[in-house]
């Protein structure tokens, strides 16, 4: 018998959201430098926590929300940052989200679903850019078969192969599915189940969804608990912003994530923070009707990394390079890189009217990690935990008690230490063993140990070492 929950959004309260967002008006000192410090214990922060910081407007308050986002930042992820490369396999849509480039009846778009031969083709030019996380993106109207389009899919990408090197993790971004085919995309041995309720207020959501399996709410919003109940513990969340009040839809995310986990004991692995970019044959991306300020933005990414600390919080390349970099410090863990969003974008001559949105950084893999070590970063290719079945609950239970550091340090040196040796150029490379070398001398001694013999292994010649 199915539970209500797994159809339907019970979770999703407005009135509540709206009577909390009412109530937190004023900006209130002495209670935000409360929940600050409250904070800065790692324990995270309630609804009404949330709705409070939301509120802050006075620069110093704004610099305190800040420093906290910083020092949590700091305390949890280090100065890791992983990173990942979107593939879009398919434009076909049967949707009608206004605000999309793929959505049905877009003609301005050139339609293509690429197959298994063009999708290995696809990731091996990923692969050769020294790419070891693929994030697979479709439309919503499978070619042939349906879902075992998607299947055939993330087969190609593991299947492709370049000198030995392979795809280690393929992230997925698919509308939703029944419990029976997620359970089929689990035996395809995915990483993360991402997507992306878009608006969480039922007006917006109508008004903006105007055909097709998406225009139903509480289907999309229902997705995570068929995928838990079918095994995938590792969810990605995220919203398209600047369709509607940028408050009431962090609090609606905060209580999808708090459903999740008191229904299964764990809630989601990473955040998206997408805000809508301009899209070809879409008046709505161009002038969206609640954008989201720069300085909003980074107020909104700074509270979901104190409300969330062990949350990874991603932030994709719709982003101009100045703005990742400040999110970067503030909370960011996860970005992507040289990214295409169109299907087949991978190729020299690729057809760009066939993209989803207009990207914001357009810089190489290779240029983003040179910028991540100008920044002080260390950049990541880390699968580790996914290879070792630390998903869901596991991957919480080690994360918060800060056990996991000692794992993600040292497996973001020795994937890192991959690239210089396989793919840097001579200047790229003495630019990395440097910022090698200074991060291990930050390292307490049993941690700096761990990543050294991982290091001693990779430059021996072994690839594919992690613990
Ligand atoms: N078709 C599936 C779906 O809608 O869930 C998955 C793929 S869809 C291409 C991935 C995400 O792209 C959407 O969830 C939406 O948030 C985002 N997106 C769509 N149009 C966008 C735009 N103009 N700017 C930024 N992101 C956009
Ligand atoms: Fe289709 Fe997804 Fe774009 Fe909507 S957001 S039109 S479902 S690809």
């Amino acid at each position: 018998m199915e539970h209500a929950a797994d159809t339907k959004a019970v979770w999703l309260d407005a009135g509540k959201i709206e009577t909390l967002l009412a109530g937190t008006r004023t900006e209130d000192g002495p209670k935000v430098r409360e929940i600050l410090a409250r904070a800065r214990e790692l324990k995270g922060l309630g609804l009404e926590d949330v709705a409070v910081l939301m509120n802050i407007t006075s620069p110093d308050l704004v610099e305190e929300l800040f420093h906290a986002a910083r020092a949590v930042k700091e305390e949890i992820y280090g100065n890791r940052i992983v990173l990942f490369a979107p593939l879009y396999i398919s434009n076909l849509c049967s949707n009608e989200c206004l605000y999309c480039a793929f959505r049905r009846t877009n003609r301005e778009v050139v339609r293509k679903a690429l197959n298994a031969d063009e999708i290995r083709q696809q990731t091996e030019i990923i692969l050769s850019q020294g790419h070891k996380r693929v994030l697979m993106v479709a439309g919503e109207a499978y070619p042939g078969s349906g879902i075992d389009y998607v299947l055939d899919s993330i087969d190609a990408i593991y299947s492709a192969n370049v000198n030995g090197s392979t795809i280690r993790r393929v992230n997925v971004n698919l509308a939703p599915l029944t419990v029976e085919d997620f359970r089929r995309l689990k035996e395809h041995h995915i990483g993360t189940f991402q997507l992306f309720q878009e608006t969480y207020h039922r007006p917006t959501y109508a008004q903006v969804h105007l055909a097709g399996p998406k225009k139903d709410l509480d289907w999309r919003a229902s997705s995570f608990d068929r995928a838990m109940l079918a095994g995938i513990d590792d969810v990605g969340m995220g919203l398209l912003y600047g369709l509607y009040d940028w408050r009431f839809e962090t609090l609606a995310l905060m209580s999808h994530i708090a459903h999740l986990e008191e229904r299964f004991g764990v809630g989601c692995h990473t955040i998206s923070v997408p805000r809508i970019e301009p899209a070809i044959g879409s008046d709505l991306a161009s002038r969206p009707p609640h954008a989201v300020s720069d300085e909003d933005f980074l107020k909104l990414v700074a509270i979901l990394r104190l409300a969330v600390p062990y949350t990874g919080i991603i932030m994709s390349t719709r982003e101009s390079s100045a703005i990742r970099s400040r999110t970067l410090e503030l909370g960011v863990s996860q970005i992507s890189a040289g990214s295409r969003t169109n299907p087949g974008g991978y190729e020299a001559e690729s057809r760009f009217e066939a993209a989803q949105f207009q990207l914001g950084d357009h810089r190489s893999l290779a240029e983003v990690i040179a910028d991540l070590g100008e920044h002080g970063f260390i950049p990541s290719f880390c699968t580790g935990c996914y290879r070792l079945g630390r998903t869901g609950k596991d991957f919480m239970d080690l994360a918060k008690p800060g056990l996991i550091k000692a794992k993600c340090g040292p497996n973001a040196l020795s994937t890192f230490e991959e690239y210089l040796l396989d793919y840097a150029t001579p200047e790229a490379h003495e630019a990395g063993e440097r910022a090698i070398s200074a991060a291990l001398d930050e390292m307490d001694e049993r941690v700096r140990r761990t990543s050294e013999k991982l290091l001693a292994k990779v430059r021996d010649g072994r690839r594919d070492v992690y613990c």
